[in-house]
């Protein structure tokens, strides 16, 4: 029989201690730049292992973050799953129903809460969804003013644990992650990461055929830590031995500007909002980008005039990346083939703005509508279908959605792809109607189902269309009742919304139609109302910038 031990995370936290002691972990936090080596990080993630066993978790429990990101929330990325329980990221920016939904359907026992997030958590905490509930730590050394009870701060927490531990082997299977991806229609779907599925993640984004991470990076993820584990950079940061910085709550692009020249960043990570932001900082201020070598822009299409600009003006790689919350999430990275930086500049910017090349394991499939492959032309388009040991082949608890999203291993991505004769995949339409602000999804079928329950309103669909900041913005479009005036119905609409979601949830505009335009199914057509949207006349009534998601 052939054998070997099992693929987990352990490991790579134990190597980091070993062979890079003095390697650090640099964080912006609410309290101060916090700086230590991956020795006293070891320490302290047995501290939490620690107090986790005391306060009773056990194997496959459930813990929760509501956190930044920053050194503590890195610390229960080890400190969790290699204990034997399951670490749930929850996404602070959604609607507090979908919070609550999140919190019940996972049970969790313990939510981990900064203490800028703690208003918000509390604002949605509701007896019956939070039952499992059994204590708040909040991520800092004391506790703040909070409604959130029980409650402790973190440092508390640990502060009287030995700083090792006794790790448990754990089986490949056990649950080691989970984090909820925004469904089409209502309610978020859990996906569950297992030890295994993170290790193979993890192994499989370091190589040069992939992310490209050693132990002389210095790796900053700006994509929030509650967006599939930072796209798994804290882990793959860490197998490598390299040095990690977190830009903590709320990140201004001067933030960012300035930790990449104080800490020397050579790699980081985000969604393209983040990216415009730091451009337009670099073109009213002096900063040095002298360090950093390349740019992960993935969540959204990275416009080919960001690529083109760090490139020329900064000397700065951007690795266009896709993926999904059900992937772990890396799927595809955008590099050039082997010959391919002779081509002139422009028709190598062609190639590195599209999706790219699947990543090293994973197979793909591209489907058209009667369920036949596509050829590889780069013109063809169908669904794009991908299997691999990091891809997930069931929601939790939902068979529902299994049915619709998985054909046997096959996840059925919902992304409507070409591939050209090269195999690079290029994203030309979303199956799913979703719509995705600054890397954060907004449900227009939500939207849609309130804006309609208003008895001024006819009809109304909310369509996404193309922004040059937030890649898209959600539109209504309202077909109001007899007899009312416009105004008055945009008022209300704008009103009823804010009520049950975020701001950021408001539609830039709300336009009248007579008709919602249909297909010959009935459903609301949105193509025509996206392809009439650039002549139609509209109505003035942006939603505020600060109210986007990733300026949080
Ligand atoms: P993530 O945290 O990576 O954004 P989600 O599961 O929330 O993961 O979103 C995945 C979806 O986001 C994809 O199915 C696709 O529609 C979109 N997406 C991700 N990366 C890209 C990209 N590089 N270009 C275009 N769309 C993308």
């Amino acid at each position: 029989m052939v054998g070997a031990t099992n693929q987990t995370l352990r490991p790579f936290m134990w190597r980091a201690g070993k062979l890079f002691p003095d390697r650090e972990i640099v964080s912006r936090t609410a309290e101060g730049l916090t700086r230590y080596t991956y020795s006293e990080y070891e320490g302290r993630v047995a501290q939490l292992a620690g107090a986790l066993a005391d306060a009773g978790i056990e194997r496959g429990d459930r813990v929760a973050t509501f956190c930044w990101n920053h050194n503590r929330h890195f610390e229960t990325y080890f400190g969790v799953p290699s204990m034997g329980a399951q670490l749930h990221t929850i996404n602070p920016l959604l609607p507090d129903h979908h919070i609550q939904y999140i919190v019940e359907n996972a049970e969790d026992r313990i939510i981990f809460v900064d203490p800028s997030l703690a208003p918000k958590l509390a604002g949605a905490v509701d007896e019956d969804a939070f039952a499992s509930v059994e204590q708040f730590v909040v991520m800092a050394s004391e506790v703040p003013d909070t409604d959130l009870t029980p409650v402790t701060d973190y440092e508390s927490f640990i502060a009287d644990q030995p700083t090792e531990y006794d790790w448990p082997d754990l089986p490949e299977d056990q649950p080691a992650g989970m984090c909820y991806t925004s469904g089409t229609t209502g309610k978020p779907k859990g996906v569950e990461y297992s030890q295994q599925m993170l290790w193979a993640h993890t192994m499989a984004t370091l190589p040069k055929s992939a992310l490209d991470i050693g132990s002389s990076d210095v790796i900053m993820p700006v994509v929030p830590m509650f967006h599939v584990n930072a796209w798994g950079l804290p882990f793959s940061t860490t197998a490598a031995g390299a040095k990690h910085v977190y830009p903590g709550p709320s990140p201004t692009p001067e933030d960012l500007a300035k930790l990449i020249e104080e800490e020397g960043v050579t790699m980081t990570a985000g969604v393209p909002t983040v990216w415009l932001g730091l451009l337009e900082y670099l073109d009213e201020n002096d900063a040095d980008m002298s360090s950093l070598e390349r740019i992960i822009i993935g969540g959204s299409a990275a416009p080919k005039s960001v690529i083109r600009r760090f490139d020329e003006e900064y000397d700065v790689d951007v690795l266009h990346a896709w993926g999904m919350t059900e992937m772990s999430p890396v799927g595809t990275v955008a590099h050039l083939k082997p010959g391919m930086e002779d081509l002139p500049a422009e028709a190598q910017y062609e190639k590195r703005a599209k999706q790219g090349l699947l990543a090293p394991g994973l197979e793909m499939r591209v489907v058209d509508d009667d369920g036949n492959e596509v050829p590889w032309n780069g013109e063809d388009f169908g669904e794009l279908w991908v299997r691999g040991p990091w891809v997930t082949t069931e929601y939790f608890e939902r068979p529902d959605a299994n049915e619709q999203d998985f054909e046997g291993n096959w996840l059925k991505t919902g992304d409507v792809v070409t591939v050209d004769e090269e195999g690079y995949v290029k994203i030309v339409d979303r199956a799913k109607d979703v719509i995705k602000s600054g890397g954060e999804w907004i449900s227009s079928v939500e939207l849609e189902n309130t804006i309609m329950a208003h008895d001024d309103v006819a009809e109304a669909t909310v369509v996404g269309v193309p922004h040059e900041r937030w890649q898209e913005r959600p539109v209504a479009f309202v077909v109001p009742a007899a007899g009312v005036t416009e105004d008055e119905v945009k008022r209300e609409v704008v009103e009823l919304v804010r009520k049950e979601f975020p701001k950021w949830w408001t539609p830039d505009e709300v336009v009248f139609i007579d008709e919602v335009p249909k297909t010959a199914t009935g459903k609301f057509d949105k193509k025509v109302l996206r392809d009439q949207y650039d002549d139609a006349s509209l109505v003035e009534g942006k939603a505020p910038e600060e109210d986007a998601p990733t300026d949080n």
